[in-house]
Parts: structure tokens; sequence; C-alpha cells
């Protein structure tokens, strides 16, 4: 795994790559960013950003939310997926927030995580951008982007949180996270463009499997195409 000198030096280019990266979805606080992100799972932020300004004009805060039932939150929903499971989460994080934090979202790990639908990946989103704490959530782009690049070396979000966090200093950790999300977005995707990719030369990924596979690709020349002939010297 590399040192935490390069990683610093991996992560300068790729925010040079990435100037705009940052969560792309829409909120105005760290209660709405909280709503947004549970129902972001397994969904796109473009189809989140359409379906919260009527949820929060309908309930714009805990207490709001924790009053909500089912029959009225799962069809507002809908359009992102799994919507049954996510009215459940919403309306029991909203509940826990009322009676633990008189509906104020903690700026807590510990105390998100403890909220129902909330992991470890959605706390740090939060606490990155709404609550002025640095977090590093790893989402699938994380983990696929980082373990290519050799930044890291693990299958667990959790492992790879620790051991990018444990080589950055606290105040990149947002910033980290929020960019190697958007390279795998754009760049590192699962077929990877690395020819579009500012540290390509700096990845284990690349020198491994790609340039191997390449060269293998190459269509093979024969020994005598290209060679010029020597003619004997006159006698
Ligand atoms: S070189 Fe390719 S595999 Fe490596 S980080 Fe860049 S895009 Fe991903």
């Amino acid at each position: 795994m590399k040192t935490a000198i390069d990683t610093r030096r991996i992560l300068d280019q790729l925010e040079a790559q990435h100037p705009d990266a940052g969560t792309a979805l829409d909120y105005g606080n760290a209660y709405e960013l909280l709503v947004a992100t549970i129902l972001s799972a397994q969904s796109t932020d473009r189809r989140i950003n359409l379906v919260t300004p009527e949820l929060f004009r309908r309930f714009p805060d805990a207490h709001a939310l924790a009053a909500a039932t089912p029959a009225v939150l799962e069809p507002l929903i809908h359009a992102t997926g799994f919507f049954r499971a996510k009215a459940k989460s919403l309306i029991g994080m909203a509940t826990a927030l009322v009676e633990r934090h008189g509906g104020r979202v903690p700026a807590d790990m510990a105390a998100l995580v403890a909220l129902p639908g909330v992991g470890r990946k959605t706390a740090n989103v939060v606490l990155g951008h709404a609550l002025g704490v640095p977090g590093l959530a790893v989402d699938r782009h994380v983990l696929r982007v980082a373990n290519r690049i050799g930044i890291a070396a693990s299958d667990d979000p959790e492992v790879v949180e620790s051991q990018l966090t444990s080589k950055l200093p606290r105040a990149r950790w947002t910033r980290a996270s929020d960019t190697l999300i958007l390279h795998g977005r754009r760049i590192c995707r699962p077929k990877p463009l690395c020819d579009q990719c500012a540290v390509r030369d700096d990845c284990d990924y690349f020198a491994r499997v790609i340039l191997p596979a390449r060269r293998a690709a190459r269509p093979r020349t024969s020994p005598s195409r290209g060679t010029r002939r020597v003619r004997p010297p006159r006698r």
C-alpha cells in the first residue's frame, strides 16, 4: 500500500483534476442532508434532487417527519426505489432525533450511527458537509478507486476509511472522499478510462492489469517484417 506522502500527492493530483468535487445532493441544513443521503441509497443524486423539494416542503424538520405515516410518505419517495424500507428508516430516524436530540442532528459519529437507517457512510457525509466535522465517507466508488490506485487495500469500507484517514490530515478528509467519488463516477468507472486519468502513472491497477492486457492485445509482428536485408559485401 502507498505511503502517506504518496497518498497526499495522489490526492493533490486528483483534486486538481476534479476541482468541482462536492456532494451533488441539494440541501439547506443538516436535517435535509441526512434525509437526502438516506434516500440516495441505490439511487442517483439527480433523482433525489427531484423528490426532496416537495418532501422538505411537507416535512420541514424532524418533528414533522416523525409524525408522518408510511401511507403519506411512501408515494412522495416512490421514485427513489426501496421506498417502503426508506420510509420506515426516515420515520424511525426522525423519531429518534426528536426523542434523543430534541429534533436536532447531532454532530457526533456515535450518536448518528445509532439512528435507524444511518451507517458510517451517511454519517460521514452529513458530518463533513453540514456540520463542519471532517468525515471520509467510503462508498463503492471510493472503495474501487482507492484499492485500484493502491492508497488503500481492503474490501471493508470501515477498514478503507481508517487506512485513508490515517494518511491524510483531518482537514482533507471530506474533500478526499468527494474527489474519489467523482473520480469513480467520471474516470475510474468499473471499465476505467485510464488514458484520461491524472494518476495513471501512480496506479497499481494500471501497471498490473491494464498495461499488461494492452501489451498482450497488440498484434505480433513477424521477425522478418521490418528487418532490412543486409547485402553481403562486394568482393
Ligand atoms: S489509471 Fe485507470 S484504474 Fe487507475 S485510477 Fe486511473 S482510471 Fe482508475
